[in-house]
């Protein structure tokens, strides 16, 4: 790690404060500059500078998809894996206890989690700016899929849920204040980002200009300490949490200094030992095969068809 004086001329997204270590330079993906810094004070790691809000807004109406997936709207391969982490999350919910009630997913995609909350016995909605991924949820499920940005979602509802979109947000602080103003008191809200602290992330696809924030479990339930507690914490796959509104909204509550000191020493052990052998990212080429088989099955299939397929599953 090293630190760089334009870094002080950035904020922490989290405390305010200035003081940033640099861990990286680069984008992963492009392989163009790119500041990443972790927080002296709370810990946090995002980009310096993040972003502008008018950046952003370009930037998702219309390349990331293109960017990221090279699509205007999902492709079969996209829809299977999107099902397949739709079935997964909706089961979480399950086994939380939460089953039913007014459902808002936030950053909908393609709207696979919206229909197949929609399938089991939610009353779901969902939002996603891109324009190409929400018309296609709408033509392909015929599920409530709206398109525009979370600023101009009103409402109320009993489960919010925001599947790797607060990574790209350049507040997350005030992205938890306004899910609170869209939940109703005992509301539930269900996170899911890429977890930095995670062993099975390659090096090499870290860190890149789409995300703006890298959380760790702390500086994820210090965003949200204003107004939610914390339900259960997962880390199998990514990392999930499930908040529940607070009563009374509270002040912002930091991670403590003895969490800054673990996540810099988190930081400086990651690398392609830890990777390889503990994230075993020896066997990622196997799995990928094994993925590309299971993929090309999907490719003649509608993404309703694809989609129904996992409902049949469950069912048999
Ligand atoms: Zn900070």
């Amino acid at each position: 790690m090293c630190r760089l004086e334009c870094a002080l001329l950035s904020k922490c997204l989290l405390c305010k404060k200035t003081d940033f270590q640099i861990i990286s330079k680069v984008d992963s993906k492009s392989l163009e500059k790119l500041l990443v810094g972790l927080c002296d004070n709370c810990g946090l790691i995002q980009q310096i500078p993040p972003p502008t809000v008018k950046e952003l807004r370009i930037y998702y109406s219309r390349e990331y998809r293109v960017e990221y997936k090279q699509s205007y709207s999902p492709k079969p391969k996209h829809v299977y894996r999107a099902s397949k982490t739709a079935k997964q999350r909706i089961k979480f919910l399950h086994k939380s206890n939460i089953c039913t009630g007014t459902l808002l997913d936030v950053g909908a995609g393609g709207g696979e989690f919206t229909y197949l909350a929609q399938r089991s016995r939610f009353k779901s909605k969902g939002i996603e700016p891109n324009i190409g991924y929400s018309e296609y949820a709408r033509n392909e499920y015929a599920c409530n899929v709206i398109t525009a940005n979370i600023d101009n979602i009103e409402g109320k509802y009993n489960v919010v849920t925001i599947f790797h979109v607060l990574e790209h947000l350049p507040n997350p602080v005030k992205a938890f204040e306004k899910f609170n103003s869209l939940l109703e008191g005992h509301g539930v809200l269900f996170v899911e980002v890429p977890w930095i602290e995670t062993n099975d992330a390659s090096p090499h696809s870290i860190f890149f200009k789409a995300h703006i924030v890298y959380f760790s479990i702390e500086t994820l339930v210090a965003c949200a300490s204003q107004y939610f507690d914390v339900i259960k914490i997962d880390t199998s796959s990514n990392l999930k949490i499930l908040f529940r509104v607070k009563k009374v909204p509270l002040s912002l509550i930091l991670p403590n200094l003895s969490s800054v000191k673990n996540i810099k020493k988190r930081m400086d052990k990651k690398g392609w030992f830890e990777y390889l052998f503990k994230g075993l990212g020896i066997i990622k080429p196997m799995k990928k095969i094994v993925q590309w088989f299971e993929e090309d099955r999907m490719k003649k299939l509608s993404g309703k068809q694809i989609i129904d397929g996992f409902l049949e599953d469950e069912k048999s």
